[in-house]
């Protein structure tokens, strides 16, 4: 987790809206002018997406958060057709299938009568991958009956295979209701609210101890998301959080009546902090607190155990969900490859990638080591720990790998057993 470039709450806008890695992301895909920019509009009530008869007019997916009532804030994501053509062509492809990843749920534009193997190779995409599903099929008032409908045997495949189906037109609004209906049936129950944060393990009227540190890498005069998001989860759950820093939480703890039920640090001051508390204070990071919320924390701790395989000359691969220049003393770059040198007694062969970029084949890598994602929304997290899995890779992330260097992973991990 960095503190030097994360997304800050000090815009006051945005410390308004919901963070977008909170929101549901829905996805529209389909072919070139099946008509998933004009139901984007459509469903927006904006002219967000630029409609234009001429097939294949979006080019990189669009995203816009919004509130759709009542399934609250989502982000609805518009593709390039997966039907594209061309080198430029196949590269929006390429980029409307990393979509996939991070859609919660998924719209399916199609035009009646035209259903043809892209729509087919969507339904198997999303079917496979888990991800609801609803089929839409656009331009029903330019249809003329009987053909306005999809025919029956693909009605009932379809059905069978857990979609949901509307016809309906993004044109005169013909039907949207029935898709407003259909997303709200089909989206799925946990996509981020059930999980707990940190509020879970301290419990009503009871204190967490937060420890941000202040050097270099802070960000001067805010929080950065992360810890914004766990205050934010604290109240929510009626307990109080204190905020210190490495060098003050002795004075906090000396003037505290009873211990914290928990201290939380960023995972740089790991060593500072676990050094300056009692042995049985339960103790983890906010980095730790992010894999449960947004990953796979069994899979990211047993991950972090590959550490102590790793032998000089192996590739790591280090990911960050945010973009950001890095600074001299940056977290992914600098300060975990070099103590996983310092571990390994030698040069390892480092490779950090930021944002979407995130390679189809971690094969060659010994070990994927993940920031907390704070940004993205579980079902994006979800489907880099999948594939690592599949791709037999071990993943863990940044708190759990510092825990580990440090000799203190099963303390990190105690507060959640
Ligand atoms: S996305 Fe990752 S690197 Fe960026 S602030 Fe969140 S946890 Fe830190």
């Amino acid at each position: 987790m960095t503190t030097d470039t994360a997304p800050t709450a000090t815009d006051h806008a945005a410390a308004l809206s919901t963070p977008k890695g909170m929101r549901l992301f829905i996805g529209l895909f389909g072919r070139r002018n099946a008509g998933k920019s004009s139901l984007l509009n459509a469903l927006t009530g904006q002219s967000l997406a630029i409609v234009s008869p001429r097939a294949g007019t979006t080019t990189d997916p669009v995203e816009k958060a919004m509130e759709l009532l009542p399934l609250g804030p989502v982000v609805l994501i518009d593709t390039a057709g997966v039907d594209d053509e061309g080198e430029l062509g196949s590269l929006r492809v390429d980029k409307t299938r990393r979509a996939f990843e991070r859609t919660d749920l998924a719209i399916v534009v199609a035009e009646a009568g035209q259903w043809s193997r892209f729509e087919e190779e969507l339904v198997d995409e999303f079917t496979h991958r888990r991800t609801p599903l609803v089929v839409a099929f656009n331009k029903v008032d330019l249809t003329p009956i009987p053909h306005a409908a999809p025919d029956a045997a693909l009605l009932a495949q379809l059905r069978e295979r857990g979609a949901a189906v509307v016809s309906l037109s993004a044109r005169t609004g013909q039907g949207l209701d029935d898709l407003r209906s259909a997303l709200i049936e089909r989206a799925p129950e946990s996509h981020f609210g059930d999980r707990p944060l940190l509020a879970d393990l301290v419990g009503p009227g009871r204190l967490a101890l937060l420890v941000t540190p202040i050097d270099k890498q802070a960000p001067r005069g805010r929080l950065i998301l992360p810890q914004v998001q766990t205050i934010r989860d604290l109240v929510d759950g009626q307990a109080h959080a204190l905020v210190t820093t490495t060098d003050a939480l002795p004075g906090a703890l000396e003037h505290l009546k009873a211990p914290p039920a928990i201290v939380v640090t960023d995972s740089q001051a790991f060593r500072e902090v676990e050094a300056l508390i009692p042995k049985d204070q339960p103790l983890t990071s906010f980095s730790i607190l992010f894999a449960r919320l947004k990953g796979d924390l069994a899979t990211q701790a047993q991950g972090a155990r590959a550490v102590d395989r790793l032998r000089p000359g192996d590739r790591v691969l280090v990911a960050e969900a945010c973009a950001h220049h890095p600074s001299q003393e940056d977290i992914g770059r600098v300060k975990i490859p070099r103590w996983l040198n310092q571990k390994v007694g030698g040069e390892l062969n480092v490779t950090t990638v930021q944002g979407r970029d995130f390679p189809e084949d971690v094969t060659p890598y010994s070990l994927v080591i993940h920031c907390g994602a704070c940004t993205f929304n579980r079902r994006a997290m979800i489907s880099r720990i999948e594939q690592c899995r599949r791709q037999n890779v071990p993943i863990s992330n940044y708190g759990l790998v510092i825990a580990a260097l440090n000799g203190i992973l099963d303390r990190a991990l105690k507060p959640f057993l």
